[in-house]
């Protein structure tokens, strides 16, 4: 190995040590390649959940809705749970929700595909659609972590109350955290409005709301990193 190639993996990995750091993680089981490419470490991931039994939300779902998207994207969108839609067709926001975000994406000019990797807190439907339970955002807490670890996107888009109070391990409400950027380990994490709340409150009040938020999601995803 050259010495710059050395010098390369180092700075790698002190950069994904310093990440696991600020989101919290203290000890990685040394069992593993610590300097994967994104790909192959989400693809790791998904293997790792597939057949998952760790919560009851096993019981009741069709399919583990894992993520899906870019896996060098700057920028990750994340729900709270897998719907109707997405329980069956196994990919996040494929439903009515789903298409509004990726008009809401479209309006700040994010191609969903390209730019994103979307994904929720939890990667199975909760019955009836209620809200993901703590046990159940606790078992599924390692996939997100590992998600955001392998990608270590600069914006992060909380979509709703429940992701984003979740993430920010607060109880503030929707319309207390969302209209500006908080820090979140290296990232800037946005909090907006549901596309499911936006369609089931339409009128402008919100959706002008919204659209700052996704302006400065746009803002700093365009910041130039120093
Ligand atoms: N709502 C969410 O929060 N996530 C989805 O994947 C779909 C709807």
């Amino acid at each position: 190995m050259s010495a710059e190639a050395l010098s390369d993996a180092l700075r790698l990995l002190s950069e994904t040590l310093r990440f696991y750091q600020a989101i919290g993680v203290t000890e990685l089981p040394l069992s593993r390649d610590y300097l994967p490419r994104p790909k192959d470490a989400l693809t790791h991931l998904e293997a790792q959940i597939d057949g998952c039994t760790r919560c009851k939300l096993s019981q009741g779902r069709t399919t583990i809705v894992f993520g899906s998207g870019n896996p060098k994207a700057g920028l990750i969108c994340i729900g709270e749970a897998p719907g109707a839609d997405e329980d069956i067709q196994g990919k996040p926001f494929v439903g009515r929700a789903g298409q509004l975000l990726t008009k809401m994406l479209e309006s700040v000019g994010f191609d969903r595909e390209q730019d994103c990797y979307i994904a929720n807190i939890v990667k199975c439907r909760p019955p009836g659609n209620r809200n993901p339970e703590p046990d159940e955002i606790e078992s599924c807490n390692p996939f997100l972590m590992g998600q955001l670890a392998a990608i270590q996107p600069k914006v992060i888009i909380a979509l709703g109350s429940f992701a984003a109070q979740t993430l920010l391990k607060t109880k503030e409400p929707i319309s207390k955290l969302r209209g500006r950027a908080h820090q979140y380990g290296t990232m800037v994490l946005i909090p907006t409005f549901h596309p499911a709340f936006l369609l089931r409150n339409p009128g402008p009040a919100f959706k002008r709301q919204a659209w700052e938020d996704l302006k400065l999601a746009r803002l700093e995803y365009d910041r130039p990193v120093p």
